[in-house]
């Protein structure tokens, strides 16, 4: 296939090269390749400055992140044979990590050969995420290919991610197939849950942290244990129902906590759940000085930092957390302590953590570290695929 090139400033392939997949507007030869002459998600040829093809790529010259190479081979482009081939690889890899249980991140974007698109499986119910131009561009030969590879009941378009204004797009959520419940099951580490679609958090449930879930699970038998931040009861309720004595769930927002209760009776756990409605910093200040101590306590926060600038504020605010988790942790304690931030690296986790401890006077060591789940791939050229970290920590009690 013939297609434009679009090309790239003496030096400026060198990230390319390196195995990345984006290019940005200041990178292009636009006395050469204007990027006016590119509607948003139009096919291009990324060449270099003496010519030599990269790869194909979407462009949008409307974004800062220019063009997104969707194969390193000249004239291959995104249509829907490249989708459903992608789409049936990402299916199959996530079949055989997760035993054939129908509940994972089926795409991950970059990481899946499919930048722009995210979707959640949830049985027979399917939602998607649309993050670029290109990506909208291809809509309906992702929702062709999904209906063909999966015939689902209902997908839903979660098209309300704030970056799509960045790529001109409007923010918009709709059912493309069946009727979309407003409530989904999800099945993670034997524990049932139902997790809201239309009105929830992102795409409905975090499958991210399931493994670090997991291990969570082998601590808490007859502990008490202190889930702050738990939208619908991920944590909370796996850990009763993995045998802790008593949880109690922190998050502010109502519709979050009413789901906990659900997902603890859906377990049959309800009599050792409880919900408590507040901002998580307030709730921890006065536990603490009610006395209040946990065998475990779990911080699984929002994204503090969205943008770079702002990584020193939440720093200061990951450290507080920290510490306000450890004046409520029993000597001899676990903490699990989860950073979503992409921008707040594993070191800078760890730093805070430390400087927590130092501030609260505990000792704490590290006996697991978590990542993202096999259904969120990393591409090993592309450090914002690889976002989400997790400490296991155990305070040392008396040193
Ligand atoms: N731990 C969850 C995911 C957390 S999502 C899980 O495993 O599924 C972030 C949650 O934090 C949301 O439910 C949101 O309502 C809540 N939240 C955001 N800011 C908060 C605050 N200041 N205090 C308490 N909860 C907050």
């Amino acid at each position: 296939m013939r297609l434009p090139q679009l090309r790239l400033k003496p030096r400026e392939e060198r990230r390319l090269k390196a195995g990345h997949l984006w290019v940005f507007s200041n990178e292009v030869d636009v006395a050469a390749t204007p990027l006016t002459e590119f509607q948003p998600g139009d096919p291009a040829v990324v060449v270099d400055s003496s010519g030599r093809s990269l790869g194909t790529a979407y462009v949008n010259p409307a974004s800062l992140i220019c063009a997104r190479l969707v194969s390193r081979r000249a004239g291959q482009p995104l249509d829907g044979g490249v989708i459903r081939a992608r789409l049936g690889r990402a299916a199959g890899i996530r079949e055989r990590a997760f035993g054939g249980s129908p509940y994972y991140r089926l795409a991950f974007g970059e990481s899946d050969g499919l930048p722009g698109l995210v979707v959640d499986r949830f049985g027979v119910h399917l939602v998607a995420q649309i993050a670029t131009a290109g990506m909208e561009r291809l809509e309906p030969e992702v929702v062709a290919a999904l209906r063909e590879m999966l015939e689902p009941a209902s997908l839903l378009l979660k098209n309300d991610v704030g970056i799509r204004r960045m790529e001109g797009l409007e923010l918009y959520v709709e059912p493309a197939i069946g009727e979309v419940p407003e409530r989904v099951e999800v099945v993670e580490n034997g524990s049932r849950f139902l997790a809201p679609l239309t009105t929830g958090q992102k795409t409905g449930w975090f499958y991210d942290h399931r493994q670090n879930r997991d291990r969570l699970r082998r601590y808490v038998r007859g502990a008490s244990v202190l889930d702050v931040f738990s939208y619908v009861g991920g944590w909370g309720v796996q850990a009763a129902a993995a045998g802790a004595r008593e949880v109690v769930c922190v998050d502010s927002s109502e519709a979050a906590l009413e789901l906990v209760e659900v997902n603890a009776a859906l377990n049959g756990v309800e009599d050792r759940v409880s919900a408590l409605r507040a901002d998580a910093f307030e709730a921890l200040e006065r536990l603490a000085g009610d006395g209040r101590r946990f065998d475990v306590v779990v911080l699984d926060p929002p994204a503090f930092v969205k943008r770079r600038k702002d990584i020193r504020q939440a720093s200061k605010a990951y450290v507080r957390l920290n510490r306000l988790a450890l004046a409520v942790l029993e000597p001899g304690g676990i903490l699990v302590s989860a950073s979503c931030s992409f921008h707040f690296s594993r070191d800078a986790l760890k730093d805070a953590i430390l400087r927590a401890s130092r501030d609260a006077r505990r000792e704490l060591r590290i006996l697991e570290e978590g990542h993202q789940a096999a259904d969120h791939p990393v591409h090993p050229a592309i450090p914002e695929t690889a976002y989400l970290k997790c400490f296991v920590l155990n305070d040392s009690a008396e040193f």
